[in-house]
């Protein structure tokens, strides 16, 4: 299908984007890559009146340790998560995240912010947020204000993103101690959104005794899901296989799946249990090495 008509515009600053955005009303989009935005048009989920195209706007794709938090401008695309040394030393939830995300040609376009701007529990990104529990910068004409990711998700397609505003960085705790993550999701061919998704993160002190950790699940839940109970059960533990098997089992308990062509609610549990123990394995060996 081809999408509704609409009005384009490419400002080439943040306070031109706003002034648009305010503009336009209600109506209007934010274009990054266009990855989401522009299939859900064509199939006529979206018809926004106007698209705010942020791609000529500089200095919104970077990625740097700063002030003790890792930072990632929001037009950062995919393929530059897997491309960065700082990441792909130490942030390994992130490559592994990106590398089963769709195929070259989306990565090369898409971007973090638009991944999680677009509010989809099926996206993989949110999950990665979740479990390295990162805050989310979203600036507008009134300046910039800090979001918790728990905070963020407000529902299907909705986000802490108001309109006027534009999601320009995501923050991320430099860990403190030994630190480990990891991120897999089982799909049912490549390039497919998660059948489930878990997305871990562990840090470790010098005695062996976890001092962090963060679970996120993609696509089992209404909306991305963060696991508290099984993040409980690790901190301050020493990371025992019980331990493993209590959080991976509370995972796949407190997680809320729907029956779809991917699966059905006991398949998808089981896949949350079983991804859950593996990943936090992988993470721990990571970790220690
Ligand atoms: C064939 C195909 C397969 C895919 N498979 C996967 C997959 O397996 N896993 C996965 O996670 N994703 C997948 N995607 C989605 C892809 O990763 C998208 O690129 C991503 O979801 C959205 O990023 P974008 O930059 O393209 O955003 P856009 O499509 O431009 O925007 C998406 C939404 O976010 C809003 N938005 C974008 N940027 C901002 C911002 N900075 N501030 C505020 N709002 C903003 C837009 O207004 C829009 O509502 C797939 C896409 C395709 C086409």
């Amino acid at each position: 299908m081809i999408a509704e008509n609409f009005k384009y515009a490419a400002p080439s600053s943040l306070q031109e984007a706003y002034e648009l955005l305010h503009e336009y009303g209600d109506d209007a989009k934010i274009l990054a890559g266009g990855h989401s935005l522009v299939p859900m048009m064509k199939l006529r989920f979206a018809s926004p009146t106007h698209l705010v195209d942020i791609n000529n706007i500089p200095g919104l794709a970077y990625i740097t340790e700063e002030d003790g938090y890792l930072k990632i401008g929001a037009m950062t695309r995919e393929h530059e998560l897997e491309e960065s040394s700082i990441i792909t030393n130490k942030y390994h939830v992130f490559t592994d995240a990106s590398k089963l995300i769709a195929d070259p040609q989306v990565r090369n376009f898409g971007t973090i912010g638009g991944n999680i701007a677009h509010g989809d529990a099926a996206n993989d990104h949110p999950a990665v947020m979740l479990a390295l529990k990162a805050e989310v910068q979203i600036s507008g004409q009134d300046g910039d204000r800090m979001v918790s990711i728990n905070d963020f998700f407000h529902g299907f397609y909705m986000t802490a993103v108001q309109h006027g505003e534009i999601l320009t960085e995501i923050r991320i705790p430099v860990p403190r101690n030994k630190f480990g993550s990891a991120y897999h999701k089982e799909e049912r061919k490549v390039g497919d959104y998660a059948t489930a998704g878990v997305a871990v993160a562990i840090e470790i002190d010098d005695n062996g005794v976890c001092t962090n950790a963060g679970i996120g699940l993609t696509n089992v839940n209404p909306l991305p899901m963060k696991v508290e109970r099984s993040e409980a059960v690790l901190i301050g533990s020493r990371l025992t296989t019980e331990d493993i098997a209590t959080a991976a089992k509370y995972a796949a308990e407190d997680c809320s799946p729907s029956e779809d062509l991917r699966g059905d609610e006991d398949y998808k549990r089981h896949l949350v249990k079983v991804i859950t123990k593996r990943m936090l394995n992988k993470a721990i060996q990571r970790a220690k090495s």
